[in-house]
């Protein structure tokens, strides 16, 4: 696929709230994104969407990430006001992969420790609940699809399924979505909601292909088949697997 920059096909990918949503090393996410796109012989096109800016007419994957409590009622009237957008885009199958904070507000609502309820966007059939708990550490889950997916969580959100959304992993070590279901993240079409930061996805690579073969299938018909060497990506997933907790 490796064609000049010129006839490469583009891949459009939006990240929302950079500037108050982006913690624990989640940008890593949009430069896997980035960086295996162009591997992959795609020219990637970067779209940051902050507070207050106009949303673009199309994208192709939406990435975001988390955010302190604060972070998340800063963005928050803003987030659903662009909700209908995030929701049809949702509905037609583009892959979205949102990290902790926006994962719950991509739910039904998260009521903050200091019982502030923020409403959500509800494309993620799941309410979360701040607790004094904090749940903090390494963690790895097992995916059926995607295998096992290594990260570190950090949040006072406990989140539950409702009957619409499926867990995104089942917890191998660690708390995941709260401290009682041994659930991680959901999953509703080609949306993931994780609480996975880290990166998850230099970690993941199969996740980031999920994204980027759904994108490119979605839009223009075919995935280039060419293979990647992530043999540093496991590499870095088996030293990550073995730290404690
Ligand atoms: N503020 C939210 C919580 O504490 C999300 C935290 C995060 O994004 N790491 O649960």
């Amino acid at each position: 696929m490796s064609k000049n920059t010129e006839s490469r096909q583009i891949i459009t990918v939006l990240q929302l709230y950079p500037k108050d949503m982006n913690i624990y090393g989640d940008h890593g996410n949009l430069l896997v994104l980035q960086r295996r796109l162009e591997w992959y012989g795609y020219q990637p096109h970067i779209i940051h969407y902050n507070v207050g800016d106009v949303f673009p007419a199309s994208a192709d994957i939406i990435v975001g990430g988390g955010g302190q409590d604060s972070g998340q009622e800063i963005i928050h009237a803003d987030l659903v006001k662009i909700g209908p957008k995030l929701k049809a885009l949702a509905e037609a199958g583009t892959p979205m992969l949102m990290v902790c904070g926006l994962y719950q507000l991509f739910g039904n609502f998260f009521k903050t420790s200091k019982n502030k309820v923020l409403e959500g966007i509800g494309i993620l059939d799941v309410e979360t609940y701040g607790t004094s708990e904090r749940l903090i550490g390494n963690i790895v889950t097992h995916n059926q699809e995607f295998g096992d997916i290594i990260g570190y969580e950090n949040h006072s959100g406990q989140t539950f399924l409702g009957p619409d959304a499926t867990p995104f992993a089942d917890v191998v070590k660690g708390a995941g979505n709260n401290s009682k279901d041994n659930h991680e993240g959901a999953r509703y079409k080609n949306v993931i909601g994780t609480y996975l930061h880290g990166s998850i996805l230099p970690k993941n690579p199969l996740v980031a292909d999920f994204l980027i073969q759904t994108a490119v299938t979605k839009k223009y018909g075919e995935f280039s088949t060419d293979i990647i060497d992530d043999m540093l990506a496991s590499i870095a997933r088996d030293n990550a697997a073995d730290r404690p907790r």
